[in-house]
């Protein structure tokens, strides 16, 4: 099976200062990664390459087995399969509705099936009857919700969550905790970034840490790496040699 997407050797500078180093770097289809590590430890670096946002100064990027090349073309399609909720996501002036639509009205969806992906989604967040609500009268967690209902009515392959659950009220957090949590067993890849260090006792993904743009501790990384490359003298190295290596 091909990791959904693979990085390899990936660099990302900011002036002379590195960003993100990391060797190897899978995920897997179907499950899910919490990013953690402390402010400017990289994540949102890493989120942003892994939605193809930012191309990295060096390294090799796989999606699916095929080598991303960074062209337009490629890329408007990927971006079709991954989809990115940034930290303080943008509602623009409207209602819940025309937002959450936007991406779907933008790759041609109308009519009933329109009406229909936007109401699903808007229920997968618990605000089934927002859709007429104006976007000046929501709450803050209320907004995040609807941010990610238009996440999701794109159906991305691979979802990517910069720090999803911050600055939210309890009862939103458990909403989208809950949401997260249900996205890998109906097909979705994702990753989502927090400076919580528990967030995974709770969610039970996997985790990957970074700390000065760097995988920190591979916990749950084993079977991140590609094991083609991870042999001696023709033989696999054993679990505890190949997390030394991610
Ligand atoms: P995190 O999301 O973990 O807080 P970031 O990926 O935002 O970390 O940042 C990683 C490092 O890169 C930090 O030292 C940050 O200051 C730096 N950095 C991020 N974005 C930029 C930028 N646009 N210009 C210069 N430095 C940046
Ligand atoms: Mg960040």
């Amino acid at each position: 099976m091909n990791a959904q997407l693979l990085l390899t050797s990936v660099q990302k500078c900011y002036g002379n200062k590195i960003g993100l180093e990391l060797k190897k770097l899978a995920l897997w289809p179907g499950r899910l990664y919490i990013l953690t590590g402390p402010n400017g430890s990289g994540k949102s670096t890493l989120l942003n390459i892994l939605a193809l946002l930012t191309k990295p100064e060096r390294g090799e990027l796989m999606y699916a087995g095929e080598r991303i090349t960074w062209k337009s073309r490629e890329l408007s399609l990927l971006r079709k399969k991954v989809t990115l909720m940034h930290q303080s996501p943008y509602l623009f002036a409207g209602t819940v509705s025309d937002n959450v639509a936007f991406g779907l009205k933008a790759r041609g969806v109308s009519g009933e099936e329109l009406r229909r992906s936007v109401a699903e989604s808007l229920a997968m967040v618990g605000l089934d009857s927002f859709e007429e609500r104006n976007v000046t009268q929501l709450s803050g967690g209320e907004a995040r919700r609807v941010a990610l209902a238009r996440a999701l009515a794109a159906k991305p392959e691979l979802l990517l969550l910069d720090e999803p659950l911050a600055h939210v009220d309890k009862e939103s957090a458990e909403v989208i905790e809950k949401l997260i949590a249900s996205l890998p067993a109906r097909g979705t890849t994702v990753v989502m970034s927090t400076h919580d260090q528990h967030q995974n006792d709770r969610l039970g993904g996997e985790m990957i840490q970074l700390h000065g743009g760097r995988l920190e501790q591979p916990f749950g990384l084993v079977d991140n790496l590609d094991t083609s490359e991870c042999k001696v003298n023709g033989a696999p190295l054993c679990p505890a040699l190949k997390m030394h290596i991610a």
